[in-house]
Parts: C-alpha cells; sequence; structure tokens
C-alpha cells in the first residue's frame, strides 16, 4: 500500500539509493485488525518479519507479544519495551547456552521438536513452559515451509511426555501452517493433529493449555487475499470444532501479515535492453535485486507489484533482474512481468508489499552495494 505519508517521504525527502520506506500507521491498522478479527488469541508478532526498533516499540505498546528466533531478537524485543513474559523464543534449532541467556533474561516459553532440543532446555532453563511444534503439510501456502521444523503428532506425544518427565512444563502445541496462506480453511486439519496431541498427553495426565497457531497470514501483492475476519472467523470455527468447550489459550505470531504492506522500495531502472536485435523480451536491470532485499523473489515465489509513473500506457513482458554481478539475481524471468513500454532508464519505480522479509535478507555489501536503508515513518 502506498500511502500518502510514504509518497510524501519519498518526494520530499528525496533519499539516495534503493530504500524501504514502512508506514507505521499501517502496521498500527494490520495489529488492531488482528486484534479485533482474533480477540481471543494473544498476538505475538514475529519479529524476524522486520525488526526495525520503530515497529517493535509500537507493537509494544499497541500490547503485543513477540516470537523470537534469537537471543538477539530477545534483547531487540525487551529494548523496545516488552517484558520478558511477552516474549516466547520459538525457533526450534538453539544453541544451549542460547536458551540459558535467553532464560536469564526472564523468557520461559520455548519451541521444541525433538527429544534432544527437549533435554537442552531442561538443563539451561529448568522448569520453564515448552511447546511442541508439528509438522504442517504447507500445501497451499504461497512461501511453504518445508520439513525443516516440527516433528509428527505422534512424536509430538513422546516428546511432551519426555519434557514433563524432565521437570518442565508441558504447555502446548505449535504449528505454522506456511507462509503466505492465502486458504482461510488450512488451519482446520493441523487444529485437528494439535487436539489429538492435547487427548493423548491427558490421558497421561499431562493437560496442555496452549495451541500457537503460527503465522502464515498473507500481504496483499498483486491478487486479492481474505480479510483478518474471514481468517479469524474460519480458524475460531475450526477451533470450536476440535476442541468443543474446551478451546486452550491461543497464540498467533503473524509476521507477513503485520508489515508486508505497510513497506514500499522505492528503485530506480539502471539499464533496459534487449539481448538480440530481434529479441522479444526487454530485459529491465533495477539497482536492487535478490541480494538487496528481494530474495523472496527466489523462485518467482513472491511476485511484488511494481508502480512506475508510466502506468495505464501500453505493457509489455519484460525480464526484470537486480544490479549485481551474480547471473542468479534475475527477480522475474520464467513468467515475465508486465511493465509499461514507454518505461526508461532513471525512472523510479515503487516496489509496494515490500515490508516483510526484506531489509534483513539483504547481502552486507556484495558487489560493494549497500544494505537496503529504512525508513520508518
Ligand atoms: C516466520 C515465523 C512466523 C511468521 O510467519 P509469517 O508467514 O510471516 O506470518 C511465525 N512463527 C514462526 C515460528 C516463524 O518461524
Amino acid at each position: 500500500m502506498t500511502t500518502a505519508r510514504i509518497i510524501d517521504f519519498i518526494k520530499n525527502r528525496r533519499p539516495e539509493g534503493p530504500c524501504l520506506v514502512v508506514d507505521l500507521d499501517v502496521v498500527k491498522n494490520n495489529y488492531h485488525a488482528f486484534r479485533h478479527a482474533m480477540p481471543d488469541s494473544a498476538i505475538y508478532y514475529a519479529v524476524k518479519a522486520n525488526p526495525a526498533p520503530e515497529i517493535l516499540s509500537l507493537l509494544a505498546s499497541q500490547g503485543s507479544s513477540f516470537d523470537c528466533a534469537s537471543v538477539a531478537e530477545i534483547q531487540m524485543a525487551l529494548d523496545a519495551g516488552a517484558t520478558a513474559d511477552r516474549i516466547s523464543f520459538g525457533n526450534t534449532i538453539k544453541k544451549e547456552r542460547d536458551i540459558a541467556r535467553a532464560h536469564a533474561l526472564g523468557v520461559n516459553l520455548f519451541a521444541v521438536d525433538a527429544h534432544e532440543e527437549v533435554e537442552k532446555v531442561a538443563r539451561a532453563a529448568p522448569g520453564a513452559r515448552v511447546f511442541c511444534r508439528v509438522l504442517t503439510s504447507g500445501e497451499g501456502a504461497e512461501w511453504p515451509l518445508s520439513r525443516k521444523f516440527g516433528c509428527v503428532p505422534q512424536m509430538a506425544v513422546d516428546v511432551l511426555v519426555y519434557a514433563h518427565q524432565l521437570g518442565l512444563e508441558s504447555y502446548g502445541v505449535s504449528f505454522h501452517v506456511g507462509s503466505q496462506m492465502t486458504q482461510v480453511d488450512a488451519w482446520d486439519s493441523a487444529l485437528a493433529d494439535a487436539k489429538r496431541v492435547f487427548s493423548q498427553l491427558s490421558k497421561q495426565g499431562i493437560h496442555l493449555q496452549m495451541v500457537n497457531m503460527g503465522g502464515g497470514f498473507p500481504t496483499r501483492y498483486l491478487k486479492d487475499i481474505p480479510s483478518a475476519e474471514a481468517y479469524g472467523k474460519a480458524i475460531y470455527a475450526a477451533l470450536r470444532k476440535h476442541f468443543g468447550n474446551h478451546i486452550p489459550h491461543t497464540i498467533i505470531e503473524p509476521g507477513r501479515g503485520m508489515v508486508g504492506n505497510a513497506g514500499v522500495i522505492k528503485a530506480e531502472v539502471v539499464l533496459i535492453s534487449r539481448k538480440s536485435d530481434n529479441d522479444d523480451a526487454r530485459w529491465v536491470f533495477l539497482d536492487i535485486g535478490k541480494f538487496g532485499g528481494l530474495a523472496e523473489t527466489m523462485d518467482e515465489a513472491i511476485r511484488y507489484p511494481i508502480r512506475t509513473v508510466h502506468d495505464g500506457g501500453e505493457m509489455e513482458p519484460c525480464v526484470i533482474a537486480g544490479p549485481t554481478c551474480d547471473s542468479a539475481d534475475v527477480l522475474y524471468e520464467k513468467n515475465m512481468y508486465p511493465l509499461p513500454l514507454s518505461l526508461t532508464i532513471g525512472d523510479e519505480v515503487l516496489i509496494e508489499g515490500t515490508g516483510a522479509y526484506t531489509t534483513t535478507y539483504s547481502a552486507v555489501a556484495f558487489n560493494g552495494f549497500e544494505p537496503l536503508k529504512a525508513y520508518v515513518i
């Protein structure tokens, strides 16, 4: 969403080079849309989506909690004003000394997905609360999360029994349906799995209390997406279906859905050329590419809206590439991207929906290009 504030900022400040501009008003609206759509769930913002201090402070002041993937992210959330009881260490892959550091900072909620990780938490954070992540299919997500995180539900039962035996508080189950999940019913089968884990543990006298329903809420790129309300309705219906009158505490961890549409990248056309005199495809090279923050164009997975001053004129499908000397630095080629015929070298373009997963994915100085600058307004 290119808001009037973002347009004004770019016009008046004339920032040099590619940069991300994030409008905090949009983040605030997103936060309250989640609050309103899922009033019975605690919101743990996934810090990795965009850890800008202004975003974290805003969310902390609105009452958000935080899902952190490292001690550094935990420290950022604390610096932004969150208390340790509002922080979850949600990465299932942690060094034991980082668990100890987090615990020393007051964090008491840890994700696990294996017996080996439970042992680390039991040693480094004795008595802490743990939740076990279960695998989901990831089907239907535009940025699926593979099998890297989570274990099958049957193993989650064993992992949580083991945690209990080691003196931890077996607190709940988590899952992530896959990022940019545009199907509102995707939570249903994961909640059915969660319920089965709850039931099996309660037979053994262990009463779980929490389901962490993860992130996955989408940002609008080129296609419309369902509203936060639609997600809330579908998710709460699935909770009632599977848990009946015993709905546990629930957590959601929006990352992309909290900040994606709040950011716009201003970029510039560096070169437009063809590979031969009769080449059908125009190559449009921007001053930002895969290494400058647009890593999610990998496999052309995320297709960002691109605005130019010539919009409305005749369009032609183009290959879009970044400025670095790496041949992988091509954004859209298999599925070419329509851009105006009158687009010329030196034109400014706006890449929308870039508030999430951009600044932190940008390389430090590959080819001497500076990391993506961000302005949070
Ligand atoms: C990345 C991540 C999220 C955020 O995912 P989005 O799809 O951006 O909402 C939430 N929870 C965990 C554990 C994550 O790793």
